[in-house]
């Protein structure tokens, strides 16, 4: 099988790979944003037909540095999509962060590619269109997150009308427990030092503020075509149920295992086999016991947040979601504290006026004036902090 992997100098990437050798997966193109020299070493270990750098002159940078290579070098938007298109790709792993992952991903289900979808904003961001896109080329969306694989695993082998609820888990992030008042405070290096998972920035600070968990949220009601009341947020500190359906009957199914994201990404590539591999296994003994709680809607909003936008749809998320990735990415610089996330998020969710049948170019859209906007109120806050 041959297997494109957009977003390869990730984390995600970088598990994907091990993965993929360990399964001996052919790999066909690796693709990654401006990291040039991870990704020489990438293309020099794995040998791809092809390399993609979102960013032009990186893109030129590593063509010269490869150029000992049979390795094709392609730059911009445009290679980028020549590169998971490729005639000899059977499956893309999209683990790019944030909404770039969606015009690829979606030339990619055009070109009849399956799915490992391990970026979430592509279905948070533009879900409908992606699925009905999907459907029409008959391409299938393998689920990598681990909660979405944990309810796919659920789901198999039953009819889809059967399953009544899906009970979503979270660890909670760093801050569990916290009051409104302790969140204040919250320092970047804090909220990087997550308890059970090892991940990227973006998503490590999302799931500090639950908007991780929202996300997945909307992601989960397009996957699976359930209503957001039919999804709840339950959160499990240990980590070891990746998540749950509840049938009508009353069954409920659980997933559990290891919080390894290798494990996912490889049942994205093996399914519907399975394949033995050497990553750490449970022990419930050990573990001893599993705790289960309510999430707190009011020290973390942005979960509330994501609820409003899942339920309002249209181009509701994908505000939700641009408002969100400028915040994130201005806390980590410490232009503001880990509370004015949500409060940037909801004032761009106030300030937008919803369209409720979006096309792919509406959405583009609305992720551009969205983070205008969010970028607008962030130099707000800057200037009220120096007025003395
Ligand atoms: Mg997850």
């Amino acid at each position: 099988m041959g297997i494109s992997i957009l977003g390869s100098t990730g984390s995600i990437g970088k598990q994907a790979l091990e993965v993929c050798e360990s399964l001996g997966l052919n790999i066909i193109s690796l693709i990654a944003g401006s990291n040039a020299s991870l990704l020489e070493e990438q293309v020099r270990k794995y040998r791809p037909l092809v390399a993609a750098l979102y960013d032009e002159e990186a893109a030129s940078g590593l063509r010269s540095s490869v150029a000992d290579l049979p390795c094709r070098v392609l730059g911009g938007m445009n290679g980028i999509i020549e590169a998971v298109t490729l005639r000899e790709t059977d499956t893309v792993l999209t683990s790019v962060v944030g909404i770039a992952g969606l015009v690829p991903t979606i030339a990619a289900i055009e070109a009849g590619k399956n799915i490992a979808l391990s970026n979430k904003e592509t279905l948070v961001t533009a879900g409908s269109i992606v699925m009905e896109k999907a459907r029409e080329n008959g391409v299938e969306i393998l689920p990598v997150d681990s909660e979405h694989s944990a309810i796919f695993q659920c789901l198999a082998g039953n009819r889809r009308e059967d399953a009544k609820k899906i009970i979503l888990t979270a660890s909670g992030g760093p801050f569990r427990g916290f009051t409104p008042q302790q969140m204040r405070k919250v320092t970047p290096e804090q909220a990087l030092r997550h308890p059970n998972w090892s991940m990227g920035d973006k998503i490590t600070i999302d799931s500090a503020s639950l908007m991780n968990k929202g996300l997945e949220v909307i992601e989960a009601m397009w996957l699976f075509g359930m209503k957001p009341d039919d999804i709840e947020v339950v959160i499990h500190k240990e980590s070891i149920i990746h998540s749950m359906v509840e049938f009508v009957d009353g069954s409920v199914m659980a997933q559990l295992g290891a919080p390894d994201m290798r494990i996912p990404i490889q049942l994205a590539l093996t399914w519907p086999e399975r394949a033995a591999n050497s990553f750490r296994r449970i022990s419930l003994t050990e573990i001893g016991s599993l705790t289960f709680e309510k999430p707190d809607m009011e020290a973390f909003p942005c979960l509330g947040l994501a609820y409003r936008a899942a339920g309002t749809g249209g181009t509701l998320p994908a505000a939700m979601n641009a408002a969100n990735e400028v915040a994130v990415a201005s806390f980590l610089k410490r232009e503001i504290g880990f509370c004015q996330i949500p409060e940037i998020i909801g004032q761009v969710m106030e300030e937008h006026r919803v369209n409720t049948r979006p096309s792919l170019d509406d959405i583009i859209d609305t992720d551009l004036t969205s983070r205008e906007m969010a970028a607008d109120i962030i130099r707000r806050y800057a200037s009220k902090v120096q007025d003395p």
